[in-house]
């Protein structure tokens, strides 16, 4: 099962679409109401094709909200399955909170509708948010009580063993903080502190709304980490992040969220085909030339150069890099130094997000 937004020809709502490789989907618009249809291609990457529609944790349907006349976010339709990492990008007020809120149920939606589980969040919030652990965005705790005196209130709402709370302060770097009050924490610490607080009782889907917010880079890798860890025992987790290396180093796949709408739905490495970003090759010469720069340019496959001193950056296809080397060398160049740099999100990103 795939899945690709696509554009109304009509009234350019965006629709989300859901399929196999190969099979036609019939649309009908949900705003003007026009018909239509999408064929999905045939060879979609097979990463796609493994998550297929069992064993979704979270499941989003035509989710929409609106604040008075605004609409904050419109038809989202995406899903999280069972095990992945799943990271849901966009602009500053794109709507991931509202996303993120609506899936908790903390907000309610205008239309659509949101399972976790298969539980509805609005008619069996209960069951739904059983195994569930959330870091807001804003992460706030009891100022007078001490870090392990939140944790001890938080275990028993949850109805979790307080045995818990102490190791989860230890793991998260606040060993010699557990008996200060909180009002007197930095805002990392706090954020440190919602981690232990989310990750409390073993939820099996963790959402992380900027968890890496207020961080200094000890505590980014961290956090990185623990993603790490409990996604390999298992736990599903949804994660919005403004810090695109860290969604690219440990998502399955990312979502693309743009003025309230879903742009891009994919794989890191299948978005960047899509848009046909090709990966960077850094190559140091040490006797440079134009005559170089000429032959390099000429190689077919060789999108953009560009030199910084004495070393030739190259946007190419993979089969390109080879002949590159080849002709760079035949024009009389020393090559001392080579590498490869596969394109970033942050290059994705900014072309699903261009105003
Ligand atoms: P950021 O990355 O800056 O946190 P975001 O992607 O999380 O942004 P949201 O907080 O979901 O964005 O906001 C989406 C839009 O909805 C914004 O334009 C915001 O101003 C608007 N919005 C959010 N909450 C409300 C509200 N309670 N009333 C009115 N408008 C709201």
């Amino acid at each position: 099962m795939a899945t690709r937004t696509l554009k109304c020809p009509k009234c350019k709502t965006h629709i989300t679409v859901e399929g196999e490789p190969g099979e036609k989907v019939d649309l009908t618009c949900p705003s003007c109401k026009k018909k239509g249809f999408f064929t999905f291609p045939k060879d979609i990457q097979k990463f796609e094709l493994d998550y297929g529609k069992s064993n979704r944790v979270i499941e989003v349907n035509n989710l929409s909200k609106a604040y008075g006349a605004f609409t904050a976010i419109e038809n989202l339709t995406f899903h999280v399955k069972k095990g992945e990492v799943f990271g849901f990008l966009g602009p500053n007020g794109a709507g991931k909170t509202t996303t993120i809120k609506a899936i908790l149920g903390l907000i309610r939606p205008s239309r659509g509708l949101v399972k976790i589980n298969g539980f509805d969040i609005v008619h069996q919030i209960k069951q739904a948010k059983q195994h569930v652990g959330y870091l807001p965005e804003r992460v706030a705790f009891y100022d007078n009580l001490t870090a392990l005196q939140n944790m001890y209130f938080y275990a028993e709402l949850k109805n979790v063993s307080k045995e818990q709370c102490m190791p989860l302060i230890e793991e998260f770097g606040l060993k010699d903080h557990a008996n200060k009050r909180v009002g007197k924490f930095s805002k990392g610490m706090i954020q440190r502190l919602g981690m232990a607080r989310a990750v409390l009782g073993n939820p099996q889907i963790l959402i992380l709304d900027e968890p890496t917010v207020g961080l200094d880079p000890r505590g980014v890798l961290d956090i990185r980490e623990k993603i790490k860890e409990v996604n390999k025992k298992g736990v599903s987790v949804f994660i919005s992040s403004h810090i695109l290396s860290e969604i690219q180093e440990v998502c399955n796949r990312v979502g693309i969220i743009n003025k309230g709408i879903i742009v891009a739905m994919d794989s890191v490495s299948s978005l960047s085909q899509q848009l046909q970003i090709k990966p960077k090759l850094s190559i140091e010469i040490t006797n440079i030339s134009e005559k170089i720069i000429d032959a390099v340019k000429k190689v077919k496959d060789v999108d953009k150069i560009n030199r910084n001193g004495s070393i030739l950056e190259i946007f190419c296809s993979a089969e390109a890099r080879a002949k590159v080397v080849v002709v760079i060398e035949k024009a009389g160049g020393i090559v001392v130094n080579l590498q490869t740099k596969d394109p970033s999100l942050e290059e994705i990103f900014m072309k699903f997000t261009e105003r």
